[in-house]
Order: structure tokens, then C-alpha cells, then sequence
């Protein structure tokens, strides 16, 4: 067990597995806070409330000191100086702000930039906004496992690229991509490198120096930290990189980011990040022993099972697996007691599959029936337990009820039959 405060969360009484509780299983979507970073957050809401711009009183210097304790605690999590820290309003604006601050910035030196087509939203979509304003984007593919390819990066950079954003990990799968590599590659050409490390962050060890990296999205809440917080690492030295601004004001975040800062989000989010830096060796440890356990329980116990990721180089925390002839949303509707998240949920209202899966050549069946089990610092073994037994049995009622699965069982091969009714 891990010796902190926040580690008992989950061993005193109101805390018991009880049959109507929910569990939490979707720590990709985000994480609770905890109580640590909860006691350090309050007293900035009601008694050092200051605004950390106002310059010429005490109410202000405390809440800047605050603001400064916290930019280097984020600073030493990733081998970066606090200067090179820069507060938003979370990984979506960090995301924004990398990907547009260069885009404008640099326009004069080309107008094509690299990303990948298993990018956040938040990424994807500002590349696909740039593309209406005449900057060139490559998606890049990735392999079987959901994996970035080098190779891919080298061969599509031209004499016009000036960024290339590829995630360390992404967040339905887990998949760790060769950053240390692609960071290389774009030192190399002297191109700006951004990564999305939100997912990353508390898991891996992550260090801006060792990854040849320029720019760099965190956010709070998906580290035990508060929503609505995060920020962005941007390179001083070799090179120095600069952003145009995407939001205007009174110039705060060397006018990078204006606008008034979320003193308690913040202080919150260095305690959160000094918290992940000091558990992580054997919170992730932990988290993949039992992760690795429900991955097995779940293999034994049902047939035609899949993992989608790859099945190393993949987050500690993650568990996304297809159920085959079992339809996500249904399985996910059969086990209201656990949160998780399928393969159809992200683009929510459309049930499309997930764009993650397509793209790695998962058909569009077993997207459908795929689930992602997202571990996180409060799992215990009891709910590992009561995720296996729960899924193990919806699996096998829902199969029961499908006779594309009996007629799989029955040799049939499905590709053969002829579907239509005459
Ligand atoms: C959650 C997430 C984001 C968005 O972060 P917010 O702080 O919620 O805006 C971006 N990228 C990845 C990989 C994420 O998991």
C-alpha cells in the first residue's frame, strides 16, 4: 500500500464496496480529487483569495507566491525551468494554444504541420480548423497496436513543416508512442515538437529534455487535480519557442494566456502533480498487477476476448478489450455498477466506433464491442473482484442471447452466410 493520506481514502467504512454502489473504472476520463489536494485547494477560496496580478498588497503577493510554488512543482515533474510553465484553463486550451500559437507564428516559415489520426479531439479538430485557413495537415497512421511509427514521422516532413504533435499515450488505448524518437527526428530538422502528455503524466516518467520535446499539454484532473486547470510546457533554450497568443487581455502568462489565474486550480494542481511525481514508482506498480489480474480473470473466464494496444508499451492503468458478438453500449448497460467507458462512447451521440480502433485496423464489429477499464489511485483489489465477476457474467448473458455467438460456436463461419431474406 502506498503511505500517504490519500491512499486511505478507500479503507475507511463509508468507503466499503456496498451492492449499490458504483464503481469507478474510467480514470482516462478524468480522476477524483484527492483529499490531499483538496486540503491544500480550500484555503485560496475564502481567506488568500487574492488575485495573483495585483502587485501592491499582501492578498496578491500570497497568491502569486502560491501561483510560483506550484509553476516549479509542475516544473520538476518534467525536467523543465517554471519559466517554461505557462497556466490554461486545461489540455484542450494547452492543446489550442501549442497548435495555433505556432501555426500563426510561424506561418512565414511554412504552413504544414504533422499530427497523428489518434490524436484528442482537442488536437485533431485544431488541425482540422487550420486546414480551412490554408495550413496543409498530415495525419499520420499507426500501426496495429495503435502505435506512431518514426519512420512515418521522417518520410513526412517537408521543407515547409514547422510542427509535428504526436501524444505520448493515448488515452483509449494506452499506447506509449517512441517520443525520445520523434523528438530526435524534429531536432534533427529543426521543427517545433509538441506532445500531448496528459495521459502520460504520473505514469511514465516524462522529461522534456530526455524527449526532445518543445511543447507540452498537461492537465490537472486527469492527475487527482481539479477540472478546469492545466497547462502548457513551452522550450526558452535551444530553441525558443514562441506562441501568438490565442486569447487576448491584460497580458498575464508573459502574454502567452491572459486572464485572470484559477488560484486554488492551480495550487491544487502542483500539489497534484508533487503527489503523482512522489507515488508514481509504486502506484503504477500496483495498478498494473491489478489491471494485469482483471486482463487474465477476464481471459480465462470468457472466449474470444481481445486486447486493443499494444501489449507492453501501454499505460499501467489501461485495459481496453472486445468483448467479440457483444455490443460495448449493451455491456456497458448491463453493468451499471461499473463505470467504464466503450469503444462507441467518445464521439457520444453518434455511435459511431471508436476513430482510435479504425485506426488500427480493429473492424468495425469488434470496436463496437470493445470496453476500456481505466485504473486509478483509489481502485482496490475488492473492486477489481467485483468488475470480474459483474462482466464476466453480463459477457456471458448477453452471448447467450446472440446467435451470431452460437452460430460461431457451432463452426459457422459467419463470413459465408448469406444474410439477405428472399
Ligand atoms: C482529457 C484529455 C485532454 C483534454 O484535457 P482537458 O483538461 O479535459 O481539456 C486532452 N488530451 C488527452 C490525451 C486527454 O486524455
Amino acid at each position: 500500500m502506498i503511505n500517504t493520506k490519500s491512499s486511505n481514502l478507500n479503507s475507511g467504512k463509508a468507503q466499503e464496496l456496498k451492492p449499490s454502489k458504483t464503481i469507478y473504472l474510467d480514470n482516462h476520463a478524468t480522476t477524483p480529487v484527492d483529499p490531499a489536494v483538496l486540503d491544500e485547494m480550500i484555503p485560496y477560496f475564502t481567506q488568500t483569495f487574492g488575485n495573483a496580478a495585483s502587485r501592491n498588497h499582501r492578498f496578491g503577493w500570497t497568491a502569486e507566491e502560491a501561483v510560483e510554488k506550484a509553476r516549479l512543482q509542475i516544473a520538476q515533474m518534467i525536467g523543465a525551468n517554471p519559466k517554461e510553465i505557462i497556466f490554461t484553463s486545461g489540455a484542450t486550451e494547452s492543446n489550442n494554444l501549442a497548435i495555433r500559437g505556432v501555426a500563426e507564428m510561424y506561418r512565414s516559415k511554412g504552413n504544414h504541420i504533422i499530427t497523428t489520426v489518434i490524436e484528442h479531439k482537442a488536437v485533431i479538430d485544431t488541425a482540422k480548423y487550420l486546414e480551412t485557413q490554408g495550413f496543409e495537415i498530415t495525419f499520420l497512421p499507426v500501426d496495429k497496436f495503435g502505435m506512431v511509427r518514426p519512420e512515418d514521422v521522417k518520410n513526412a516532413i517537408t521543407d515547409k513543416t514547422i510542427l509535428i504533435s504526436v501524444m505520448t499515450a493515448n488515452n483509449e488505448i494506452g499506447t506509449i508512442n517512441p517520443i525520445a524518437e520523434i523528438g530526435a527526428l524534429a531536432k534533427e530538422r529543426g521543427i517545433i515538437f509538441h506532445t500531448d502528455a496528459v495521459q502520460a503524466i504520473g505514469r511514465i516518467p516524462v522529461n522534456v529534455d530526455d524527449l526532445k520535446v518543445d511543447l507540452l499539454s498537461i492537465s490537472a484532473h486527469k492527475i487527482y487535480g481539479p477540472k478546469g486547470v492545466g497547462a502548457l510546457y513551452i522550450r526558452r533554450k535551444n530553441p525558443r519557442v514562441r506562441l501568438s497568443p490565442i486569447i487576448f487581455g491584460g497580458g498575464h502568462e508573459r502574454g502567452m494566456r491572459s486572464g485572470t489565474l484559477n488560484v486554488p486550480g492551480i495550487v491544487g494542481f502542483g500539489k497534484a502533480i508533487e503527489l503523482a511525481a512522489k507515488l508514481m514508482p509504486e502506484e503504477s506498480k500496483r495498478l498494473q498487477k491489478m489491471r494485469d489480474r482483471l486482463h487474465e480473470a477476464l481471459m480465462a473466464q470468457l472466449d474470444e476476448v481481445t486486447l486493443n494496444g499494444h501489449p507492453e508499451k501501454r499505460l499501467s492503468n489501461n485495459l481496453n478489450l472486445s468483448f467479440a458478438y457483444v455490443e460495448g453500449e449493451a455491456l456497458m448497460m448491463a453493468i451499471p455498477e461499473i463505470a467504464v467507458s466503450s469503444g462507441s462512447a467518445c464521439t457520444s451521440a453518434s455511435l459511431e466506433p471508436s476513430y482510435v480502433l479504425k485506426a488500427m485496423g480493429i473492424g468495425e464489429d469488434l470496436a463496437h464491442s470493445s470496453l476500456r477499464f481505466g485504473l486509478g489511485r483509489f481502485t482496490t483489489e475488492e473492486e477489481i473482484n467485483f468488475a470480474i465477476e459483474k462482466t464476466v457474467a453480463a459477457v456471458k448473458k448477453l452471448r447467450e442471447m446472440s446467435p451470431l455467438y452460437e452460430m460461431a460456436k457451432e463452426g459457422i463461419d459467419l463470413k459465408s452466410v448469406q444474410w439477405t431474406a428472399h
